[in-house]
């Protein structure tokens, strides 16, 4: 799909307006003619004043709004070899699946005492690091078929105002299954894990990047009710991306803007989901993101060369753009109604154990998700710039 470019309107010139003299006539001649004379002066004066005060070079420099537009021509950095490898001996497979995968491995249907304790897991894991994220509980509620029910994503956000965002998502509820409790590891708790090990990994890097007042940051999003309570249609599902996606589009940003919003924030939004089986396959939904799925490939073949994968065959496994099998409908949706360039992350056909009580930790598949959190790694420090 394409993208409508967003242009925001510049100042315009403002007029100086027209004045006369209005000095009133003296007797004599001379001094009318020094009065008159002080007036223009006065009035050239005055007009040069607003001339300046205006700053006719507006129009020839960036207009404060162009950040919305830099999404569109920016480019990632580029890490060495040797900080590649450093890079991903940060990411560690046992702190994954340990600390952050295991205390999500519970049924965690929206607003209940699983979802809370899950919701307070991934907010400790949060406030534990030492970058500084800033975090929040956004809470609502909502009818669904099952009545009213309460609603919480957890946001974090690295620096509240930085202009620009590159923002990881998944979601962390979980469903009702006959005969459960559904753990939905793929389904996203193993997605969830990997964002939270992510932000360890990248904790010491963030944080001594966090007071370059830098214009682009890195923002979290745990989503609250993906999951539909029946049937999966328009109103019954996607509860807690529907929410944000329309409260980030009337939340003004940055701090004193008045037309643009933290809709406009959103260099990329990154959705990850049913991540967890082996042999997984990514294909590419987007036109206008292409070269960020490209980015992926080139990662995870140069990881591969490097020797940095396990249980790798082939060079390209997971990231391929000679395949297409069709949209999926995900939290990313009411984002990219709403013209914020996407990028999915699913797998392709979904795991075969999809929606039942067999996506649970044992079928998942340790390296696999190890890789993706290295190839994820190098994305995210080559799209922020990050010194290694
Ligand atoms: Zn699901």
């Amino acid at each position: 799909m394409s993208k409508g470019g967003r242009r925001f309107r510049a100042a315009g010139p403002v007029s100086p307006g027209s004045s006369e003299c209005r000095c009133d006539p003296v007797g004599r001649p001379r001094a009318w003619v020094l009065l008159c004379g002080l007036c223009v002066v006065l009035l050239v004066a005055g007009m040069l004043g607003v001339y300046l005060s205006n700053d006719p070079l507006d129009g020839a420099r960036p207009h404060p709004a162009d950040w919305t537009r830099d999404k569109l021509s920016h480019l990632p950095s580029r890490v060495s070899a040797s900080q590649v490898r450093r890079l991903v001996s940060r990411v560690d497979l046992s702190r994954l699946w340990e600390t952050h995968l295991r205390p999500l491995l519970v049924e965690r249907l929206p607003g209940s005492p699983g979802s809370s304790a899950v919701r307070q897991s991934i907010l400790s894991s949060l406030r534990s690091l030492s970058a500084g994220w800033t975090v929040e509980v956004d809470s609502f509620s909502s009818l669904t078929p099952r009545g009213r029910v309460s609603f919480s994503n957890v946001l974090a956000v690295l620096d509240p105002e930085a202009p620009r965002r590159l923002l990881l998502a998944c979601h962390y509820d979980s469903k009702k299954l006959p005969g459960g409790p559904f753990l939905g590891a793929s389904d996203s708790a193993v997605p969830c894990a990997m964002l939270l090990e992510l932000a360890s990994a990248l904790d010491s890097t963030l944080r001594a990047t966090r007071h370059r007042k830098a214009v682009l940051t890195l923002q979290l999003v745990f989503f609250d009710g993906e999951e539909a309570f029946e049937e999966w249609t328009a109103t019954d599902s996607l509860y807690g991306s529907r929410h944000l996606a329309e409260l980030m589009g009337r939340t003004k940003h940055p701090p004193g803007a008045e037309e643009t919003t933290l809709l406009n924030s959103i260099d990329l939004f990154v959705l990850l989901d049913l991540i967890g089986a082996p042999d997984p396959l990514f294909v590419n939904h987007f036109d206008n993101t292409a070269r960020w799925f490209d980015r992926l490939i080139t990662a995870e073949k140069r990881l591969h060369k490097l020797g940095q994968l396990s249980s790798h065959p082939s060079e390209q496994s997971y990231f391929r753009k000679d395949l297409y099998l069709g949209p999926v409908e995900d939290d990313h949706a009411p984002f990219l109604k709403r013209g914020v360039p996407v990028l999915h992350l699913i797998a392709t056909p979904f795991p075969s154990f999809w929606h039942s009580l067999q996506d649970s930790e044992e079928n998942q598949h340790p390296p696999t998700v190890e890789n993706l959190t290295k190839i994820l790694a190098v994305f995210i420090t080559e799209y922020l710039g990050l010194d290694l």
